[in-house]
């Protein structure tokens, strides 16, 4: 019968746990194709079951896809450049008509003028702002029906936007410590 305090005692051994691994590996190795084609079975037969996990996974891995991500973009702009422009225009077209569907019309150069007075420093980590490291930051990300308002923007510097990403105010703030002052 399957002892399953005895096997996890057993794995706490490191000689044990590297033995096991390496017995994964050559049977990945082994049977790869077989492997690969029953995912692709399943994928196929459950896309509900499949596009959930990717989510799940995405979602606690976004730092992990971030990064792949820039690889991969960087990869392309060596392989083809001009196919990465054509990514980057459609990219900035994409994000232009959001934009334009999410605007209320309250961003005006007044508006941005003073969000820049009010907000001397990056309200999530306080390093000076200035013009090389500045961003206007959606409080609420577009992405997430937050509107392009001059109540829903903030000023903040290139690192934290970029570590925001399109996580939700509150939860961006509880994750730094922070509490909603702005
Ligand atoms: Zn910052």
């Amino acid at each position: 019968m399957y002892n399953k305090e005895y096997w996890d005692e057993y794995y706490r051994d490191p000689d044990n746990r590297k033995a096991k691994n390496l017995r994964s590996a050559a049977h990945y190795a082994r049977y790869r194709e077989s492997i690969l084609r029953n995912k692709r079975e399943k994928r196929r037969e459950e896309p509900e079951n499949y596009r959930a996990s990717a989510r799940k996974w995405h979602a606690t891995n976004k730092d992990r896809v971030n990064a792949s991500r820039r690889e991969a973009a960087k990869d392309l702009a060596k392989r083809d450049p001009v196919l990465a422009k054509l990514n980057n225009m459609k990219r900035s077209r994409r994000r232009k008509a959001l934009l334009a569907a999410s605007t209320d019309g309250s961003v005006t150069a007044c508006a941005i003028r003073d969000l820049i007075v009010r907000f001397p420093c990056c309200p999530y980590c306080d390093v000076l702002l200035d013009e090389t490291n500045r961003v206007l930051d959606h409080k609420t990300p577009l992405a997430a029906g937050g509107p392009h308002s001059a109540g829903n923007l903030i000023p903040c510097c290139r690192v934290c936007n970029r570590a925001k990403s399109d996580m939700p105010y509150d939860k961006w703030l509880s994750s730094i410590g922070r509490s909603n002052e702005h």
